[in-house]
């Protein structure tokens, strides 16, 4: 099957905003063995849309469309498929009871412009939206599938996983593209590489071929395997024992192998054990506790962190001690671990945290360069204290900074002997 996607909305034509749309679209097609071979990013213009209809309805199999559905004169999307197809639009009252219903159990009258949404191309299929006020649609010509779906990633994705189920798949016959993420932290990329890159080299001819890629981002590194295979089983099982063999010589630098973030990583760590946590953080300015906190239900182990900025901050709030600071530097070890110290005898927590470093881009000295970060990381039966050097500017060393916190302490729990509450 081919496909391909019109994101649409002048916005996208900025600077300022990105279509991502297209790219979870691509991945989802993917999976069901259908190949992307053009997509464009069309500006608020009728005709231009018009145009790109006519050219794709007849040539590909399945035309995705995103954005332009909204209620007012920019929302374009319907009326340029309506002129290619030459097809009248009609106003559908379920679909207009359904926009003022939501209106009012928000206390709001529906305006006069919203009407727009309800008017369908005669003959399409209404996609529900139970996100937003758009409905998508469904339409099928001349052996290409046209789908419309309204721009808000939130809404567009319960409505295109419907048509994947309903229609899609069984067009594809279960064959497809089959994803599997393993993500790496601690380790630069030509290390990773090195290692890897043997065991996966192998599996491009493998019954079940599987490619391989290496993405480098901030503070991890991720490999992305892909299967080309007859059906899920199969894709999984093969998957399985490549992802198998990757941990095997890759080791404990592998954090996830089922699409975990490193927060929930830990998170689901500190819940087994039940272990509760708290963070002072001087350098990375609260990140790491907003990092954490994006896992819901992190309430459960999550107690507290501290913005310790300043040297006063850590001596009143943390107790570090101001002669501390004079022998060593407030970007130390030392300070690190009594930070880390502080914040866990003050909370009571399980575990403590402590950050210090230099973001710059001012700041650094040619002992402790801009970038140099100390962690440490205590428990009542354990510590581990490490100096980083992190590369990049202030947003770049705040992030690695709070990757390298729960990166050890994901590895203090795992190889520890288990750790229990005070
Ligand atoms: P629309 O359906 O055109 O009214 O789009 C509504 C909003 O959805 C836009 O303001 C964007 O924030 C978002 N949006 C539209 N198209 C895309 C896209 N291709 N990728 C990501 N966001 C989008
Ligand atoms: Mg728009």
């Amino acid at each position: 099957m081919k496909a391909w996607i019109f994101a649409v909305g002048s916005e996208l034509l900025t600077p300022f905003r990105v279509d991502t749309n297209s790219l979870a679209i691509t991945e989802r097609l993917n999976a069901i063995g259908c190949d992307v071979r053009f997509k464009a990013v069309v500006g608020d213009d009728v005709e231009d849309l018009r145009v790109l209809f006519e050219r794709g309805i007849g040539e590909v199999d399945l035309i995705v469309c995103t954005g332009g559905l909204g209620p007012t004169e920019d929302d374009i999307t319907r009326d340029a498929l309506g002129r290619a197809l030459n097809l009248e639009l009609d106003l559908d009252e379920r679909i207009l009871g359904s926009i003022r219903a939501r209106f009012e159990r928000r206390g709001l009258v529906m305006q006069e412009i919203n009407r727009r949404q309800a008017m369908v191309p005669r003959g399409a299929m209404v996609l529900e939206n139970s996100r937003g006020t758009a409905p998508g649609l469904w339409l099928e010509r001349e052996g290409t599938g046209i789908l419309l779906l309204p721009g808000p990633p939130r809404e567009m994705q319960p409505m295109l996983e419907r048509i994947i189920d309903e229609r899609l798949k069984a067009r594809a016959g279960g064959r497809g593209l089959f994803r599997r993420v393993l993500r790496i932290t601690g380790r630069p990329e030509s290390d990773v590489d090195a290692v890897a890159q043997p065991v996966y080299a192998k599996w491009t001819s493998a019954p079940v071929p599987i490619a391989t890629t290496i993405l480098a981002k901030m503070g991890q590194i991720e490999l992305h395997l892909t299967a080309d295979a007859a059906g899920e089983e199969e894709a999984a099982a093969a998957l399985e024992s490549a992802v198998g063999e990757l941990v095997d010589v890759l080791g404990p630098s592998v954090y996830s192998v089922d699409g975990r973030g490193l927060e929930e990583v830990i998170g689901d760590l500190l819940r087994e054990r039940q272990l509760t946590i708290a963070v002072a953080e001087s350098c990375s300015g609260g990140l790491l506790s907003s990092r954490i906190t994006d896992v819901p239900g992190s309430s459960a182990y999550f107690d507290r962190g501290l913005v310790c900025y300043s040297n006063l901050a850590k001596i009143e709030w943390l107790g570090v001690a101001e002669a501390l600071i004079a022998a060593h530097g407030a970007v130390s070890e030392p300070v690190a671990a009594a930070m880390a110290d502080g914040v866990r005898e003050r909370s009571t927590t399980s575990v403590g945290i402590g950050i210090t470093g230099i973001a710059g881009p001012g700041g650094g000295t040619p002992e402790k360069p801009v970038g140099t970060v100390a962690i440490a990381v205590v428990t009542p039966e354990h510590r581990s204290v490490r100096t980083f050097l992190f590369l990049g500017g202030r947003d770049m060393v705040k992030f690695q900074a709070t990757q390298a916190a729960m990166n050890m302490l994901r590895l203090l729990l795992a190889d520890g002997p288990p750790v229990h509450r005070d």
